[in-house]
């Protein structure tokens, strides 16, 4: 396969993994990343705020997957990886910061002493949750919402400030429009295997539960220098000249058994035997509307919603609390501004200070988009307001950095499953091409790498079969592979 070509389009963390699979495999391609902005890391920024280097996108990436240990150990950052200094999580529900209970997946809860006395559901709100354990297994085979799946079974307490304020945190999404299959997949397995989903949860295997006495194993972490230094890793593992940043691809065409990618404004067109696709949908569809009206059309019916964060730099004398846990999420029935607060400085070890807060807010979600509205200075002054409510923060920031996040999460509906299904057949007409990254098997950044990796091996092992004569070889669908 020497020769072989492959451009990769979106320089995002799916982008700069795909590429740094496919330029490290033994077949040794000729990889060419193409990034629109001036830098790599698309959602993934790490910005220096009066000393403090925040994120100001993702913050945190799943230390359980497997793809994200073996890539921080390829590229020599396991020295650099930092868990959460603290466990706690609270939940400002109803007038209060409550101890988010330990023992719940996704708000699910698997344990029922720690829900009893967080005081985050009724004794009447608890009672109806154990109608999970009566009820009989959910007919097989529907594709639910999480609402549809949950409710049922849990009642509208432990949905409405439990679960709901977990996946706006992480999703910016709605319990009645997310597909609980695509979502939270742990969950809707242990629905399909068990009739009660609490005595599922309780059974899984010891090692995916949190150990009952001490520190469980993180699940969350970050490095050193924030996650920017995985973007700045990748960079620079990537061979000398693959990486193009400032350069837009606006066209595709198919050119014999390959494909030309065209950069406009002059700059040369790039002619390649495979390309993937690792921009979010809509500039995805944008590029194979001229070849596939029908798959621009499944990838523009994937919903995203924006989202903004907004980072204080604050003294700690102006906060009337301790800041003893990462931070707290707010139940959308609650009807705040703010979605979710993470105590950044407390969180990460690596921005502990002794006078100064790092606090970053994160407001949108799914069916609220007030924030897109306000001016920086608006959204600020709603964002502070809350703050003064929830932790008593009072004062003049030293810092404040307004970051705003349109059209960044993708919303994985009902009928996700099932459009995925629909794109992978629309993608294997079209061989050597793929596409890859959050809109399709995995949201988050954990998510990202592992289909880099899978898309990767499938891209290769197309064209490899295609060069045997193997029809088979055709198109590597949709990041063929895990979450
Ligand atoms: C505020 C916020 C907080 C988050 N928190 C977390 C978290 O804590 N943990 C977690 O795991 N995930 C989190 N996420 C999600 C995570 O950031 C994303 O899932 C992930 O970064 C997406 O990566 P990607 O490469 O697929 O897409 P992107 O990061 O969107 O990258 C796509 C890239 O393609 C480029 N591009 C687009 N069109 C073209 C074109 N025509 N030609 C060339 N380039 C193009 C873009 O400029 C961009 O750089 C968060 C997201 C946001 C917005």
């Amino acid at each position: 396969m020497k020769g072989t070509r492959i451009a990769v389009i979106g320089g995002g963390i799916s982008g700069l993994a795909t590429a740094r699979y496919l330029a490290g495999a033994p077949e040794r391609p000729q990889v060419t990343l193409l990034e629109a902005d001036g830098a790599p890391g698309g959602k993934v920024r790490t910005v220096d705020l009066g000393g403090f280097e925040v994120d100001t996108g993702p913050d945190a990436v799943l230390f359980r997957a497997e793809a994200v240990r073996e890539l921080l150990f390829e590229l020599g950052l396991d020295a650099e990886v930092q868990a959460p200094a603290l466990r706690t999580a609270y939940l400002w529900s109803r007038g209060r910061l409550r101890v988010m209970p330990r023992g719940s997946v996704f708000g699910v809860p698997d344990r029922l002493l720690p829900l009893m006395t967080s005081g985050l559901v009724s004794g009447a709100g608890i009672a109806r949750a154990g109608a999970d354990l009566v009820l009989p297994r959910r007919p097989q085979g529907q594709d639910l919402s999480i609402s549809q799946l949950l409710r049922p079974r849990f009642g509208r307490q432990i949905c409405e400030r439990l679960v709901e304020p977990l996946l706006c945190g992480v999703h910016a999404g709605r319990a009645d429009v997310l597909s609980a299959r695509s979502t939270v997949p742990e969950v809707e397995a242990i629905a399909r295997d068990s009739r009660s989903i609490y005595l599922g949860l309780r059974r899984r295997a010891p090692a995916a539960r949190p150990a009952e006495d001490g520190p469980p194993p993180p699940v969350l972490v970050t490095l050193r220098h924030g996650l920017g230094q995985l973007v700045q890793a990748l960079r620079d593992d990537l061979p000398e000249g693959c990486l193009r940043t400032g350069t837009r691809a606006v066209a595709l065409t198919r050119a014999g058994s390959g494909w030309v990618v065209s950069c406009g404004e002059g700059r040369p067109d790039l002619d390649v035997d495979a390309v993937v696709l690792a921009t979010p949908a809509a500039a995805t569809a944008d590029l194979v509307e001229p070849l596939s009206a029908d798959l621009a059309r499944l990838l523009s019916g994937i919903r995203y919603a924006g989202v903004a964060t907004v980072t204080l730099v604050h003294p700690l004398s102006g906060i009337a609390r301790d800041l003893d846990a990462t931070g707290f999420l707010v139940p959308p029935a609650d009807g705040r501004f703010v979605v979710g607060c993470t105590w950044s400085t407390a969180k990460w070890p690596y921005l502990h200070n002794d006078r100064l807060a790092v606090v970053r807010c994160a407001v949108g979600r799914d069916g609220d988009q007030r924030w897109a509205d306000l001016d920086d200075d608006a959204l600020v002054a709603e964002v502070r307001s809350e703050l003064e409510v929830a932790m008593g923060l009072t004062g003049p920031s030293e810092r404040v950095l307004v970051t705003r996040w349109p059209g960044a999460m993708p919303q994985y509906a009902v009928g996700h499953a099932a459009r995925l299904e629909e794109i992978d057949v629309e993608v294997a007409g079209l061989p050597g091409l793929a596409l890859t990254g959050a809109a399709y098997r995995g949201s988050g950044l954990a998510g990202c790498i592992t289909q880099a990796r899978a898309t990767a091996r499938a891209v290769l092992d197309g064209l490899s079969a295609a060069e045997d004569g193997d029809g088979d070889g055709d198109g590597a669908a949709a990041g063929d592979g895990a979450r």
